[in-house]
């Protein structure tokens, strides 16, 4: 876990590694209230149960980039904790396989199937309070792979990392996607806009446009 930083305006951004996957969860609460936002709990649960705990935050709804192992392990933990709906894009139920999960040796104690209470698509928005958290459907790294965006803040799940892309060579993936998502929605936000990925450090659409060494801006 890295400590609270700063994010702009009214929300503080804390970030949640795993140490297996190095699997990043970000919890977005509001500085001025006690309502928070989880994206993509994985093999953190438990810290990120107890901060949420420790703070007094509510949890008004656990959003998944896509239907990783190593993105939503923990969501079964948080949801009894915070009683929050679960929101994943449905294209990614093909690849959530439950039974097979369950089986892995890393996987918490009590995970079980559960169910997505909204899906998501393309421009669904998510509120705290007066901010608006959108969803972008970028669709590559999995076919329901989405980012989320807040203000100059996108969380970009498998899809964008620092000077790299997300895995294509699993089920639904697709190289034509990934490059066009990021061409096409990711690199059309504002050059300063801070992109938060699931794996690894905080880059910038700027930078990746500059330095990306898999898919160049044109
Ligand atoms: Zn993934
Ligand atoms: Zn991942």
């Amino acid at each position: 876990m890295t400590p609270a930083q700063a994010l702009r305006e009214k929300i503080v951004l804390s970030v949640f590694q795993d140490e297996l996957f190095g699997q990043n969860c970000y919890v977005l609460a509001r500085r001025d209230t006690d309502r928070a936002l989880v994206i993509d709990p994985g093999l953190q649960a438990r810290q990120v149960t107890a901060f949420l705990e420790r703070e007094g935050l509510a949890v008004e709804a656990l959003l998944l980039t896509h239907g990783h192992v190593d993105h939503l392990a923990g969501v079964p933990a948080l949801r009894t904790a915070t009683g929050a709906p679960v929101s994943m894009h449905p294209q990614d139920l093909a690849i959530v396989d439950f039974e097979t999960f369950a089986q892995y040796p890393f996987m918490p104690p009590g995970f079980a199937p559960f169910e997505i209470d909204r899906e998501l698509e393309d421009g669904l928005e998510f509120s705290l309070q007066d901010l608006r958290l959108r969803t972008l459907h970028t669709p590559g790294h999995t076919q329901g792979s989405v980012s989320f965006l807040v203000g100059l803040d996108c969380f970009s799940g498998d899809t964008l990392f620092e000077r790299g892309i997300g895995r294509t060579d699993l089920p639904g993936g697709s190289m034509e996607k990934i490059v066009f998502s990021i061409r096409n929605r990711l690199y059309a936000l504002p050059p300063q806009t801070v992109v938060h990925p699931g794996h690894g450090a905080t880059t910038t659409i700027e930078a990746e446009m500059l330095l990306n060494p898999f898919v160049p801006a044109r």
